[in-house]
């Protein structure tokens, strides 16, 4: 069974809810970076000997700079039914489900896996779109990203979670209020307080919650 809430951390485009294109980000946003960077690696108030773990799809794994991974201070899980080891530092698995019910604060004594804080979807989109089955999956931390969407040019995709009617947009005081109480509050100075919309790169997004109703 799944032991933590989980979430998804996600950029996509407003229209159509692109996220990739030929295996990496459509773009470059550094306030966005730095915001996943201090959400995934959140305290969230718990012990300080866990961390949060990141959960990611072989092909999302693969597209992080070999530099920056394993992404440090989070406990980093990699899916794939084709390959069983990504090296020091990671954790694998070939279902989600395996991975969900292994991640826990208090894992069996003969566990390899550490004790882990909060659990973060982080992509792609095969991972996204499986994980949104999931009755733990309870909260989205969505970048939407205001694009000429025939110009960025997006070969992947979320699925169409907004229509559905599971999902409820939370205001930008909402978020900032859960960033704060996540003990993230480096992250609610990335957030503006009106919810205005930051450019970058001649782009402009903005954060949003989402949470299942
Ligand atoms: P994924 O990153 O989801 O990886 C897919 C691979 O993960 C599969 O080929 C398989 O690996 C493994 N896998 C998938 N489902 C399972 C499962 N249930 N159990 C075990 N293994 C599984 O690939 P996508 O192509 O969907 O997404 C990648 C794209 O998304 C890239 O363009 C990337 O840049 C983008 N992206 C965008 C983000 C954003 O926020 N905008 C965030 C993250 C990624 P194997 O083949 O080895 O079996």
């Amino acid at each position: 069974a799944v032991q933590l809430p989980v979430a998804l951390i996600v950029a996509a485009t407003h229209a159509s809810l692109g996220i990739g294109r030929a295996g990496t980000l459509p773009w470059r946003l550094p306030t966005d970076m730095a915001l996943f960077r201090l959400v995934t690696s959140a305290p969230g108030g718990s012990s300080a000997s866990s961390q949060p773990a990141v959960v990611m799809g072989r092909k999302s794994w693969e597209s992080i700079p070999k530099k920056f991974r394993p992404l440090r201070n989070r406990v980093n899980v990699v899916l794939s039914r084709t390959v069983t080891d990504f090296g020091p530092g990671t954790h694998t698995f070939s279902s989600l489900s395996q991975a969900l019910s292994a991640l826990s604060p208090t894992p069996p004594p003969a566990s390899t896996i550490p004790p882990v804080s909060s659990i973060y979807i982080i992509g792609g989109a095969e991972i996204y779109t499986e994980a949104f089955k999931y009755p733990a999956t309870s909260r989205i931390f969505l970048t939407t990203v205001y694009a000429d969407e025939e110009a960025l040019q997006c070969d992947t995709f979320l699925p169409d979670f907004r229509s559905i009617g599971e999902w409820e947009q939370k205001s930008t005081a909402d978020l900032r209020r859960l960033l704060n109480d996540m003990e993230c509050h480096e992250a609610v100075q990335l957030i503006p307080e009106d919810g205005d919309r930051i450019k970058e790169n001649g782009l402009e997004y903005a954060f949003t919650l989402w949470e299942k109703r």
